[in-house]
C-alpha cells in the first residue's frame, strides 16, 4: 500500500513537472527599469510661474511633475505579457513608493501596481568611497542579485545619466535635459537648463513618446532576430533614432 501511495506521488510530482515546463514562457521576460528624478517625474517648482501645473504630486514636501504621457506609456508597455516594468531611484524608499503609488495610470491602478520592484537607495552598488566622485560615479544601478530572474541581455535601464549602468547592464537615456516648463519660454532661452526652442520644448515634453516608440522597436527586432540582444538593440535604436527628427513614426513635424 505504500510502495502504491509513494508510487503515484511520484506521477503525481512528474505530470506537474511536465505540465509546468510546457506552459512556461518560452522566453525569459524583458525587464525595463525607469529611473525616477528627472526621468519619469521632475522636481517641480509650482511657486515659479510656468513651471508647474495640476498634475503635480506633492510627496514628503516636495512637489513632482509626472513626464508627459507617462501614463499612457506605462500602461502600454505594462500591458505586454513579455515585458516586466521597474523603477531605480538613488532616492529614498519611502519616497519612491509613495510618489509611484500617487501617479495613476488611466486604467486607474498605480505606477507601484504596475512595477515588479521599485528600487531605492539602498539597492545601489556602492563602487567607490571617493567623495570627490559624482554621485553617479560612486553608487551604480546593478540589477544584479536584486532584480530577480533579470539578464543584462534582456534588461534596460532608461535614466537621465547612463553612467549609472554599471556593465554588463545597459542603459539608454531617458532623453530629458531640461526643467519643467508648462509653456516654452523665450525669455529663459538662454538660462541653464531650460530649452533654446520651442522644438527642444516640445521634444522634452515628448520624450516618453519617444521612449515608447524605441521600446516597442527593439521589442519586435529582438524577437525576430535572435542573433542580437534585446539591450544590445535597444542601445543601438537610441543611437540611430532618438533625435525627434528622425522617429518619423510618432512625430508627425
Ligand atoms: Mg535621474
Amino acid at each position: 500500500m505504500k510502495i502504491k501511495a509513494c508510487f503515484s506521488f511520484l506521477i503525481s510530482a512528474l505530470l506537474i513537472t511536465m505540465a509546468s515546463v510546457a506552459f512556461a514562457s518560452p522566453t525569459a521576460p524583458i525587464d525595463i527599469v525607469f529611473d525616477i528624478d528627472w526621468t519619469t517625474f521632475y522636481t517641480a517648482h509650482p511657486d515659479k510661474p510656468n513651471q508647474g501645473d495640476d498634475k503635480v504630486i506633492i510627496v514628503e514636501g516636495k512637489a513632482y511633475r509626472p513626464t508627459d504621457h507617462l501614463g499612457e506609456v506605462l500602461e502600454k508597455i505594462s500591458s505586454r505579457p513579455d515585458v516586466r516594468i521597474s523603477f531605480f531611484s538613488g532616492g529614498e524608499r519611502s519616497r519612491n513608493e509613495t510618489l509611484l503609488k500617487a501617479f495613476k495610470l488611466p486604467s486607474g491602478r498605480s505606477a507601484y501596481d504596475i512595477a515588479y520592484k521599485v528600487l531605492s537607495k539602498e539597492n545601489l552598488t556602492t563602487v567607490s568611497e571617493d567623495a570627490s566622485l559624482g554621485f553617479s560615479e560612486r553608487y551604480k544601478k546593478s540589477m544584479a542579485g536584486i532584480l530577480p530572474g533579470a539578464t543584462a541581455e534582456r534588461t534596460i535601464l532608461v535614466d537621465d545619466q547612463v553612467n549609472f549602468s554599471v556593465k554588463p547592464w545597459k542603459a539608454v537615456a531617458s532623453l530629458g535635459v531640461f526643467n519643467f516648463q508648462k509653456e516654452f519660454d523665450a525669455s529663459k532661452a538662454n538660462e541653464a537648463y531650460f530649452p533654446k526652442s520651442k522644438e527642444e520644448w516640445r521634444a522634452e515634453r515628448d520624450k516618453a513618446l519617444m521612449w515608447q516608440a524605441l521600446l516597442e522597436e527593439a521589442l519586435s527586432s529582438s524577437n525576430a532576430h535572435k542573433k542580437q540582444s534585446f539591450a544590445q538593440i535597444a542601445e543601438d535604436l537610441w543611437a540611430q533614432k532618438s533625435h525627434r527628427g528622425l522617429c518619423k513614426n510618432i512625430f508627425a513635424d
